[in-house]
C-alpha cells in the first residue's frame, strides 16, 4: 500500500480522494463509519478563516501570513462548492455582537478584513428576532451552510470511485499495524494513543448541539454566531433550528473526549433557542462531538517530527469544515511531491517536540 489514512472525517476523505485520483494505492481506516466523528456531528458552518478572528490572526501571525490563511480558506470554500453539490449552500454568515464591547471587536475585525481587501459588511439594522438582542452584526458573503454528514459521505464516495479502499469499523490501536509507505493521521479530537506527542499537543474538546422540530417561520437565512462563537445556530432547509455552544458555561467539564450530552449545556441551549423563537420549541435531536484544540488554535499539518513517514492533520480548534478539506488536500499534495507554501503556517514542530 502506498498510503494508509487513519480517520474517515473530512480530512481523511479529502486526503484519500486526492491521493487516489493521482493514482496512489490508498487505504483509509475508520473506527466507526465515515463521518462518525466531528465531521458528521458539527454545526454545519462553512466559514472563511481560522479559529481566531481576522484582526487577532493578524496580530498572532503577522499580516501577510494571516492573509495567506484567509485566502487559502476562500479558495477552499470554492472547492467545497465544487465538490459538495446540494450538501452546501452559499448563504453567507452573520457574526453578531452580544454587547457593545463585542460590537467594538466586531468592528475591529471588519476594519482589518476591509483593509486587506476581504469582503465583509457591517449591519446595524437587524431584523426580528435579532433586533434588540444583539448590538450589531457583520455579514461575510462568501461563507455557507453545510449538511456535514451528507457532504463528507459524498466526498468519501468520490474517494472510493477514484480507487481508495475505505475500511469502516476498523479501529487502529497502533500505527505499527499498518503496512504502508506513508501514513496520514487524520483523527482531530479523537487523536488518542496513536502518537503520544500528538496527544500532548491536541486537547479533546466537546461541543453539544440540539435540533428542534421544524419551525414554520423562516427566521434565519444563514449560519449565525455570537459571543465569540459560544452561541451558534442556523435554520436547516426543513425549518429545524440547529443550535450549539455554551461550552464556556462549563469549560473544564467540556474539555473531554466523552461523547455525551449534559443537562447543564443542553439546558442553556434550550433556553437560548426558546428566547430566540419566543416559544419553547420541541427538541427532536441532541448530540455531542469532539474536536481537537491546540494551544495557538491553528492545526498541526505536515510531517510529524522524528517520524519520517508519518503525516498529521489535526487540531482545527473547532473550525475544521473548510480547513479540514484544505489541510487534507495540502497533505496529499505534499505526499505527491508538491508541498505548498501554506503548509508552513501549520508546521507541527511548533507545538510538538520530538
Ligand atoms: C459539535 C461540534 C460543532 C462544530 N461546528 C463546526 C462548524 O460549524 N464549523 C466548522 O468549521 N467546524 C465545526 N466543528 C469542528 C469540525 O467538525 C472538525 O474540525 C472537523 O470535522 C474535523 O474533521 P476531521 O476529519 O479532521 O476529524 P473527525 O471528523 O473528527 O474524524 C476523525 C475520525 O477518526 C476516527 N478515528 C479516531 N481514532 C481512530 C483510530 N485509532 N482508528 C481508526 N479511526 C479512528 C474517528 O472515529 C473519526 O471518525 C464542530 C465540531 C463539533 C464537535
Amino acid at each position: 500500500m502506498d498510503v494508509a489514512v487513519v480517520g474517515g472525517g473530512v480530512t481523511g476523505c479529502a486526503c484519500a480522494h486526492l491521493l487516489a485520483q493521482a493514482g496512489l494505492r490508498v487505504r483509509l481506516h475508520e473506527a466507526r463509519q465515515i463521518a462518525g466523528g466531528a465531521s458528521g456531528r458539527n454545526g454545519g458552518f462553512a466559514l472563511r478563516g481560522g479559529a481566531p478572528a481576522y484582526d487577532a490572526a493578524r496580530e498572532q501571525l503577522g499580516a501577510e501570513r494571516a492573509a495567506t490563511l484567509w485566502r487559502l480558506t476562500e479558495r477552499y470554500l470554492e472547492r467545497l462548492a465544487e465538490l459538495a453539490g446540494d450538501a452546501f449552500r452559499r448563504t453567507g454568515s452573520l457574526r453578531l455582537a452580544a454587547d457593545s464591547s463585542e460590537r467594538d471587536e466586531l468592528e475591529a475585525e471588519y476594519d482589518a478584513l476591509s483593509e486587506d481587501g476581504f469582503a465583509a459588511e457591517l449591519r446595524d439594522e437587524l431584523p426580528a428576532p435579532l433586533a434588540g438582542r444583539f448590538a450589531g452584526a457583520m455579514f461575510q458573503p462568501g461563507d455557507g451552510s453545510l449538511q456535514p454528514a451528507r457532504w463528507v459521505r459524498r466526498l468519501a464516495e468520490r474517494a472510493a470511485e477514484a480507487g481508495a479502499e475505505l475500511r469502516e469499523h476498523e479501529r487502529l490501536d497502533s500505527l505499527d499495524e499498518l503496512d504502508a509507505d506513508q501514513v496520514v493521521v487524520a483523527t482531530d479530537g479523537y487523536t488518542a494513543g496513536l502518537l503520544p506527542e500528538l496527544d500532548a499537543a491536541v486537547t479533546p474538546t466537546r461541543g453539544q448541539v440540539i435540533a428542534t422540530e421544524p419551525v414554520e417561520r423562516r427566521l434565519f437565512s444563514c449560519p449565525h454566531y455570537a459571543r465569540h462563537g459560544y452561541e451558534y445556530w442556523q435554520q436547516a432547509p426543513d425549518g429545524r433550528v440547529v443550535a450549539g455552544g455554551f461550552r464556556d458555561r462549563a469549560m473544564d467539564e467540556e474539555q473531554t473526549a466523552e461523547e455525551e450530552t449534559t443537562p447543564l449545556i443542553q439546558g442553556h441551549l434550550e433556553r437560548f433557542v426558546a428566547g430566540l423563537l419566543g416559544e419553547q420549541p420541541a427538541v427532536a435531536y441532541r448530540w455531542s462531538g469532539i474536536f481537537g484544540t491546540t494551544e495557538d488554535r491553528l492545526p498541526l499539518v505536515g510531517r510529524m517530527p522524528e517520524h519520517e513517514n508519518v503525516w498529521v492533520s489535526v487540531g482545527y480548534s473547532g473550525h475544521g469544515n473548510v480547513m479540514g478539506l484544505a489541510c487534507g488536500e495540502l497533505v496529499a499534495r505534499a505526499i505527491l511531491g508538491d508541498a505548498r507554501p501554506e503548509l508552513e503556517l501549520f508546521e507541527p514542530a511548533r507545538l510538538v517536540s520530538a
